[in-house]
């Protein structure tokens, strides 16, 4: 059984010592949430310098759903690694780059026939979607939406909302990239029932009037927002966004960078808006901790370009895909789309009946291992992203690793390893319950 110890201060003396050293030596512009120096990491515990043992509730970003250390990822890395760790694809193949894409497109929504292509990171694979959508198409417009994340190279952080820290001082942007209205509900400026339909008509309007519709080559959407606040679009918007995008012969890509490999209580989280999407974006839990990320569509779409068109010399590593194969193994063989929708169970109804009782919280929210409570100037809607600074930094200091996202700053997010035992997330919610109760 794993267990919460806090032995020193958070961060502890050596972790202080290591920070220092970093400081000098390592680009300021990094910043880190919880400044500790880790040791090891295994199920929902990272064990730092010092020797605390700390819950984990961020998976390094939605990443370690198997956990950070699972012993089938590391054999299987071990394993690739003793025979080859780099070929470049491109160059000469192997097999564990098509045994990723046969699982992807099994796992992937929609039985239609299915190509995909590795690369690294997930900002990699939203541009080459975007690539992609452009060749397939011909046009050039983009579109992405409001609270919209999609990473931070030149092209994801124009595509990216929010200003600070993403964008600022980081200009020229990409061009022919157009945001649209998405459907928040706890902010909607006519209310949750009428946000999806309020939504849509003001995004495709904007589509029709500013861009032309037989512009647009792609609309990107992440079916549940990650960075800007997980944010559950309000039923329906996602699917009359698909529905429009078919109608004017525009490629649909969800981005399920964040959303996808089990993390929301279904393999992906456009299930839950019945949306099959032409082009998937996925990256993070997919690589089991390994840097893996891809880019799965429809036939007809991704065998529309010319051979060494799309490509990288690190695309689809051969330790990723084996670590891959490894993860997916493990999320299908322990049902961990089900330990997602137990999560849900254990937290989300915790998280209400506390927000029936604090006032600070505006809207609790999210599917699976991926929810959230936003928090607000009491009876307004107003964010308050002080309190959620605060609430974060009691869980830190008591030992619990917790996130803060969204647009306003306002919003602890909580991204636990699905293979995370009860009773450790049992005493994280503790944790967080005391530090919220402490906002008086
Ligand atoms: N898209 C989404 C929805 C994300 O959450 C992220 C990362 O947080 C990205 C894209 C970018 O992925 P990466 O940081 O691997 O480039």
């Amino acid at each position: 059984m794993q267990r919460r110890l806090v032995q020193t201060a958070i961060p502890g003396p050596r972790s202080l010592a290591l920070q220092k050293e970093r400081e000098g030596h390592v680009s300021g512009g990094f910043g880190a949430t919880v400044p500790v120096f880790v040791e090891q990491a295994s199920g929902g515990i990272i064990v730092d310098v010092d020797g605390n043992q700390l819950i984990d509730l961020a998976s390094g970003i939605a990443v370690t759903s198997v956990g950070a250390s699972a012993p089938e990822v590391a054999a299987a890395v071990a394993e690739q690694a003793s025979r080859f760790t780099h070929t470049c694809f491109m160059v000469t193949e192997y097999e564990g780059f098509v045994d990723v894409a046969k699982a992807l497109a099994r796992l992937t929504p929609g039985d239609h026939e299915k190509r995909t292509a590795l690369f690294t990171t997930g900002a990699e694979a939203v541009e080459n979607a975007v690539k992609i959508a452009r060749a397939a198409t011909g046009r050039q417009a983009v579109v992405v939406l409001d609270h919209a994340y999609h990473g931070r190279t030149l092209l994801t952080m124009t595509m990216t909302a929010k200003h600070v820290p993403y964008k600022a001082g980081f200009g020229p942007f990409a061009p022919e990239v157009y945001r649209a209205p998405t459907a928040y509900p706890f902010r909607s400026p006519v209310g949750p029932e009428r946000c999806a339909e309020d939504a849509l008509a003001r995004l495709t309007e904007m589509i029709t009037t500013q861009i032309g519709a037989d512009r647009v080559a792609a609309i990107i959407a992440e079916p549940i927002q990650g960075e800007g606040g997980f944010i559950v679009p309000a039923p329906g918007f996602l699917k009359g966004v698909q529905d429009f995008a078919r109608e004017h012969g525009i490629i649909f890509i969800a981005d399920e960078i964040q959303t996808g490999f089990a993390r929301t209580g279904t393999m992906f989280a456009s299930e839950h808006e019945g949306i099959v999407p032409d082009l998937i974006c996925t990256a993070k839990a997919l690589g089991g901790g390994l840097p893996l990320s891809a880019v799965t569509g429809r036939a007809e779409i991704m065998d529309r370009m010319a051979p060494g068109t799309i490509g990288g010399t690190y695309a689809g590593n051969p330790v990723a895909c084996a670590a891959a194969l490894a993860a997916i193994g493990v999320i299908e063989r322990d049902d961990l789309v089900a330990r997602a929708s137990a999560i849900e169970g254990q937290v989300l109804p915790r998280l209400r009946t506390l927000a029936e009782d604090v006032p600070a919280i505006g809207d609790v929210r999210g599917r699976g291992a991926m929810l959230a409570l936003e928090f607000v100037v009491p009876g307004t809607t107003e964010p308050d992203p002080a309190a959620a600074r605060a609430v974060a930094a009691h869980c830190h200091s008591e030992g619990v690793i917790t996130l803060v996202c969204g647009t306003f700053g306002n919003v602890i997010r909580l991204l636990p390893p699905l293979v995370i035992e009860a009773d450790l997330l049992a005493d994280a919610l503790d944790v967080l319950e005391q530090g919220i109760r402490e906002l008086g």
